[in-house]
């Protein structure tokens, strides 16, 4: 159980809006949200985003967020330094790169 937050009515736990004043409810926040929010990119932006050089930091933000992979990241770089500096934001380490990159083109060059 849980009270409302405006009205201060006893409502279940799952409750969404409460039953008596309409007070929409907000889901507690998972611990393992990024702090980050991105704004909602449609499919096609998020596309975009990643066809285009540079723009490191969105493309972390949006790998963290789920709503790309590292691979599709990497698979559209050219840049062996611009996908070094993804990586290196990605927080993963030296071992990463050493294992993975003889998969991805721009580790090549
Ligand atoms: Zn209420």
């Amino acid at each position: 159980m849980k009270d409302c937050p405006s009205c201060e009515a006893l409502l279940p736990s799952v409750a969404q809006v409460c039953p008596a004043c309409g007070h929409q409810l907000e889901k507690k926040e998972k611990k393992d949200e990024p702090i980050v929010h991105l704004q909602l990119l449609t499919p096609t932006q998020v596309r975009e985003l990643i066809d285009k050089p540079g723009l490191i930091k969105q493309k972390v933000q949006l790998v963290k967020s789920k709503q790309i992979r590292v691979r599709d990241v990497l698979h559209q770089m050219s840049n062996r330094e611009e996908a070094i500096e993804f990586i290196r934001q990605m927080g993963y380490k030296r071992g990463w790169l050493f294992h993975n990159a003889k998969h991805y083109k721009c580790f090549q060059s």
